[in-house]
C-alpha cells in the first residue's frame, strides 16, 4: 500500500472519532451540556438540554396544562439572573437570552423522533469577566428534573472541563 493511501485510510478512520469528540452534548435525560466562554468584557453561559428535563415530555404541548408549563418553564430560563449567579467581582450584567427549541415553537432545528431539545445562549456584558472565580449554575434548583451538568469552560485560561451534580451548583473559573 503506498504511503498517500495510508494517509487517506488514517483519515478516514479519524473522522468518526472527531465527529463523536464534537458532540458533548448527547441527548440524555438528567444532564445538561453547560458551555461557558469566558472573554473580556463578554461572558456567554450556553446550555443544552432534552426538552424531558424542563417539562417531563419532549414535544409539541397537548393541553392547557403542558401549555402552561411549557410557558413557565421558557419564562424561568429567560430570567436568567435566577438560575445563573456569577462572581461580583466580573462586574457583570445580563445582556441577552435566546432560546431555541422546535418543540416549543421557539424556533431551531424542528423536532425529530421523540426526544426533542432546548438550547439556550445566555450572555453578559461585563467590567471584567476574567475576574470571575465563579460561576452557580442553578439548574437543577429550577428544575427538579435535572440531575448534573457537564460543564465546558473556554477561557484566557485555557479550556477545563467539570461535572456538577448533587448539592454542587458552583463551576470554579480560577485554579
Ligand atoms: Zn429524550
Amino acid at each position: 500500500m503506498k504511503k498517500s493511501t495510508l494517509t487517506a485510510l488514517a483519515a478516514a478512520l479519524m473522522l468518526p472519532t472527531l465527529a463523536l469528540a464534537q458532540t458533548h452534548a448527547a441527548h440524555e435525560h438528567g444532564k445538561v451540556a453547560v458551555d461557558i466562554a469566558v472573554e473580556r468584557q463578554q461572558l456567554t453561559v450556553a446550555i443544552d438540554t432534552p426538552l424531558d428535563n424542563l417539562l417531563g415530555f419532549e414535544r409539541a404541548p397537548r393541553s392547557a396544562t403542558e401549555k402552561q408549563a411549557a410557558d413557565a418553564a421558557v419564562t424561568k430560563l429567560r430570567a436568567a439572573d435566577g438560575w445563573l449567579r456569577i462572581d461580583p467581582q466580573a462586574g457583570c450584567q445580563l445582556q441577552d437570552v435566546t432560546l431555541e427549541s422546535g418543540a416549543l415553537g421557539l424556533g431551531g432545528a424542528p423536532a425529530e423522533g421523540e426526544h426533542a431539545d432546548l438550547e439556550g445562549s445566555v450572555t453578559y456584558r461585563c467590567t471584567d469577566a476574567t475576574r470571575a472565580a465563579w460561576i452557580d449554575v442553578g439548574l437543577a434548583d429550577a428544575f427538579k428534573r435535572v440531575k448534573s451538568l457537564q460543564v465546558q469552560v473556554a477561557g484566557p485560561q485555557g479550556q477545563s472541563k467539570q461535572t456538577l451534580s448533587g448539592k454542587n451548583r458552583r463551576v470554579v473559573l480560577t485554579k
